[in-house]
């Protein structure tokens, strides 16, 4: 539970590219519903900050699934 806990913190804090992986990742803008928006200098790959977060938090679920 606390390892699950600081991970989150962690990815909230320290945005990285959904694509590559890479922290070279620059603000874009804003979307309609003011989100923040990134842009990945690495492979040019626009995404939101909360959208980020979600697919993050997806991915732990399904590595969990995949250990049980
Ligand atoms: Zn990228």
């Amino acid at each position: 539970m606390n390892k699950n806990t600081t991970s989150c913190f962690r990815v909230s804090d320290d945005i990285f590219c959904l694509r590559c992986k890479e922290k070279n990742v620059v603000k874009n803008g804003r979307t309609k519903n003011n989100k923040q928006q990134y842009y990945c200098k690495i492979c040019s790959y626009r995404f939101i900050e909360n959208y980020t977060y979600q697919a993050y938090k997806a991915d732990i679920n399904q590595n969990i699934i995949q250990l049980t």
